[in-house]
Parts: structure tokens; C-alpha cells; sequence
């Protein structure tokens, strides 16, 4: 008699499981039609968000009531949508450049209206309560910068509370005493998981809440309703997932909404490869944090062992854009075997919506402990110099790079700092000055094998001279005047 209980109890279980994974993968396969279709770059701001909330407002399925200005005088508004007496409290883009998170918001928020998935979703509104704050720091999204507009990083204000962006973030947490706070952010997309050359796509932490980093049943719980949302982003981006460092941090929100009682999930969207305005990372916001939402409206992460969150590897920082291995470099006439770490930064234009590619090298030497999105293995090339010539044709790039050129003084366009074409072109006065390869330099070189050159690194990109432009994956070139 146990004995069927007992198996019967453990088929219900693995049913529960399975239902939960079908939704999972219906979440993922329906995105599309819940996607804001208004938010498809990082770049956004609280004017691009104001419509969407207005749409919400209007909508008597949910609340929105204006919580609290920004420094600069912007709105803070809350959504609020359910009727559980379960509250839940979800605040992003508390760093001003970290926007993936608040787009996917728009997205669930579109999930939660929409008539489909009726049965998850009574679920999720009967047993819950949801509060987004999207966007905490408007200030800071408006010139896509992490400070908000004192200059101070209102992720080490919890305690001071001299931003009226952190005051409404603590009086909110207060009056909810909500059982699960999401804490959303990007960072950087050059975290990796640990001894491993895949992104840290999605990283999670169950903050800790004092320096020793106990774990009671709050942080407990969050432990486990993470280690069902790592076990999500693994089918869509296998080994992609990193735990975030546990490091007590006494002026931080995460840390501290976490010692007043709430079970913290800090999630960070990091990097995927082709994906530079992290659209598949909201993507997969969007599928976990529902996903997880569910498993905590009916209970079922409990049964999730807390150890499993021990196997999520470490966060490590350890990636670049572009790494040359075993490259040839050429010095006072004598040969040294270098790796390059190269970076692709990025540079706002004016405005804020939009950027452009600066190139520079990140390290250089033995980098065998270092990744990249993109490796190339340069046993047997050398590194070449860039040359400089004046013309005024530069539609054909390619056949420029072939003979070595990198450099085109010619008629400058107006204004711009950039170009489509993979060159540098400068003005009149530009001298090229004696070649060398340094942390912070533009790496921009040739490689040749065998007497002949092969590919061209320009800005940062690597081209293979063999083959059309427009079919590889390239930023941008510079102009100098
Ligand atoms: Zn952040």
C-alpha cells in the first residue's frame, strides 16, 4: 500500500514536472506573438516606455499608480495584475543601461493580457499578486549610463536612501513585503561560465544576506526557484548559465531586500553570440521568468533540492569579442608568438539611440586562460602593418585591403565618426605613425601567410580577404579628422 502511494506520489510528481516543461517550451515557441514590437533596441528610454504603460493604465485588469519621480523629475510607476494574496515584486533597469529586462516586461505584461494559456495564467493571478517597476532609473536610461543623474549608483543606496529612485524601491519592498523579489540587470557580455568559453547568457544569484552568507529558508527558496530557471535557459542556451558572485555587499538592494525577508533572485543578462541587442536574451527573460512565476504560484520549486544550486558553475570574466591565438608579431626585427584579446566597445552617438564600434586591444601575450566569441588560430601568420593611401575611390574596399591598405585619405563625409566601409579614413593631415600592438591600441593589422595576406583586422574585425564583405560579420570603420 506505501509502495503505491509512494509511486503514485512520484508519477504526479513527474507529471506536475512534465506540464510544467510543456509550458515551457509553448512560452518559447509562442514569443512572437507577445513581443513588444516597439522595444527592439537596448538604447530605450522612459519616453519610449511612457505609450505602453498608458495602454496598461487603461486596461482594468491592472494598476498603475505613479509611485515616485526620478531626480530628473520622471515618473516611477508600479503595474500591479493578479488578486493572490502571494505579492511579488519585480523591478529592473535599476542601472540605467541595463534595458533587456524592462523590455521583456512589456512582454509578459502582453502574456498576462492576452487570452491564451488561460489555465497557467489563473494559476499565476489567483495565487499572485505581480508588481512591476520597470525602468527604476530613467535618468540614466536617457544617456545610457548606470548612474542615475546625482552620479551615484543607486545599487549602493539601500542604506543612505539619498536617491528618490532607491526611497521608492524601499518603500515599495516595504508596503508589499513581498514573499519573491526579481532584481534585474545586464552585465557585461565578457562573463563566461566558469572554465568555459560559453557567455554567461543568464546569471542568477540568491543573494546572500550578511557576510557569511547563511542560508536560511528565504534565501532557500530562492535557491531553488533558481535552479528550475537555470534548468530552462539550459535547453535554449546549454552551458550558458553562471551564478553570480554571492559576496555580501551591506549597501546593496539585492542584499538588503533580502535581509527584510524576501526571497532574492538576482537575474543578469550577459551576452550571446550574433545577438548585440540581446533580443534572444529578453527572449529567454521572458520564457523563465514566467516559467518561475508559475512554479511559485503552485508551489512546486519546494521540492527542488537546494544543493542543485551549488552545480550552476561561477561567473568568471574571461571572454572577448575576437581572441588571435599564436599570432607572428615582428619587433626591432626579431619574431615573438602572441595572443591578442580584442574588444569591440561601443560608442554612443549623440542621443543615446544608437552606437558605433571602437576598437581596442583588451591584453596581449598568453591569453591560453581567456576566450572569445570569435577564435582565430594565427600558428604560421604573421602580423603586417596597415598602410596609408590617398584616393578618392574607396568603393571597393576589398581590393584596398588586399594591397594592405587600411588607411584612405580622401574627402571626409560630414560630421560622422564612422563609416560601413572596413577603413580608416582620415584627412589631409593624418600621418601614420610607426606600428605597435598595446592594451588600449586600435587593433587594426593584416595577416599574412606564406607571403600573402590572408585576412585584415580593421577596427576590431576580423575579414578573411577571400571573401565578400557584406557576407561576414563586421562593425564599422573610423574616420579621423
Ligand atoms: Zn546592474
Amino acid at each position: 500500500m506505501i509502495k503505491n502511494i509512494l509511486s503514485l506520489a512520484i508519477a504526479l510528481l513527474s507529471l506536475s514536472v512534465y506540464a510544467q516543461d510543456a509550458l515551457t517550451s509553448k512560452l518559447y515557441e509562442t514569443y512572437e506573438e507577445f513581443k513588444e514590437p516597439s522595444l527592439g533596441k537596448r538604447r530605450i528610454k522612459h519616453s519610449d516606455i511612457q505609450p505602453l504603460i498608458q495602454k496598461v493604465k487603461a486596461n482594468p485588469k491592472f494598476e498603475v499608480q505613479k509611485v515616485g519621480e526620478s531626480i530628473q523629475g520622471r515618473d516611477l510607476q508600479l503595474i500591479s495584475v493578479g488578486t493572490g494574496s502571494e505579492n511579488i515584486f519585480l523591478w529592473s533597469q535599476m542601472h540605467g543601461d541595463e534595458p533587456t529586462a524592462t523590455q521583456a516586461i512589456f512582454d509578459i505584461l502582453h502574456f498576462l493580457d492576452a487570452p491564451d494559456f488561460k489555465e497557467e495564467k489563473e494559476v499565476i493571478l489567483s495565487q499572485l499578486k505581480l508588481h512591476f517597476l520597470p525602468m527604476v532609473n530613467p535618468d540614466g536610461a536617457e544617456t545610457f549610463q548606470r548612474r542615475n543623474a546625482l552620479g551615484i549608483d543607486i545599487n549602493r543606496d539601500a542604506l543612505r536612501l539619498q536617491s528618490p529612485e532607491g526611497q521608492v524601491l524601499k518603500r515599495i519592498r516595504d508596503s508589499l513585503d513581498a514573499s519573491f523579489g526579481f532584481n534585474l540587470h545586464d552585465q557585461s557580455k565578457y562573463y563566461n561560465a566558469k572554465l568555459t568559453a560559453k557567455p554567461a547568457t543568464i546569471s542568477y544569484l540568491a543573494t546572500a544576506y550578511n557576510y557569511e552568507k547563511d542560508i536560511n529558508e528565504v534565501r532557500a527558496n530562492a535557491m531553488k526557484v533558481i535552479v528550475y530557471m537555470n534548468k530552462i535557459i539550459q535547453n535554449y542556451a546549454p552551458g550558458q548559465v553562471g551564478r553570480y558572485s554571492d559576496d555580501f555587499e551591506p549597501r546593496a538592494f539585492g542584499d538588503n531586500i533580502a535581509k527584510w525577508g524576501t526571497s532574492l533572485i538576482l537575474i543578469e543578462s550577459g551576452g550571446f553570440t550574433n545577438d548585440p541587442e540581446k533580443q534572444e536574451i529578453r527572449k529567454l527573460n521572458y520564457v523563465s521568468i514566467l516559467s518561475a512565476l508559475y512554479t511559485i504560484a503552485k508551489g512546486s520549486y519546494k521540492d527542488i533540492p537546494v544543493e542543485d544550486y551549488e552545480k550552476i558553475p561561477h561567473n568568471d570574466r574571461q571572454l572577448f569579442d575576437l581572441k588571435i591565438e599564436n599570432a607572428t608579431y615582428e619587433l626591432l626585427g626579431k619574431d615573438y608568438i602572441i595572443d591578442l584579446g580584442i574588444f569591440r566597445n561601443e560608442v554612443d552617438l549623440n542621443g543615446h539611440d544608437d552606437f558605433y564600434y571602437r576598437g581596442s586591444v583588451g591584453d596581449q601575450g598568453d591569453l591560453s586562460t581567456f576566450y572569445g566569441y570569435e577564435t582565430f588560430d594565427a600558428t604560421g601568420y604573421k602580423i603586417v602593418p596597415p598602410k596609408l593611401v590617398t584616393t578618392s575611390n574607396i568603393t571597393k574596399p576589398l581590393a584596398l585591403l588586399k594591397e594592405g591598405v587600411a588607411y584612405v585619405k580622401t574627402a571626409l563625409p560630414e560630421k560622422k565618426a564612422f563609416t560601413d566601409a572596413p577603413l580608416f579614413l582620415v584627412d589631409q593631415d593624418f600621418e601614420l605613425r610607426p606600428f605597435g600592438l598595446w592594451p588600449g591600441a586600435n587593433p587594426t593589422f593584416f595577416l599574412e601567410k606564406e607571403g600573402k595576406l590572408t585576412h585584415a583586422v580593421i577596427n576590431g574585425s576580423l575579414l578573411d580577404l577571400s571573401r565578400p564583405i557584406e557576407e561576414q560579420n563586421f562593425g564599422n570603420g573610423l574616420i579621423y579628422r
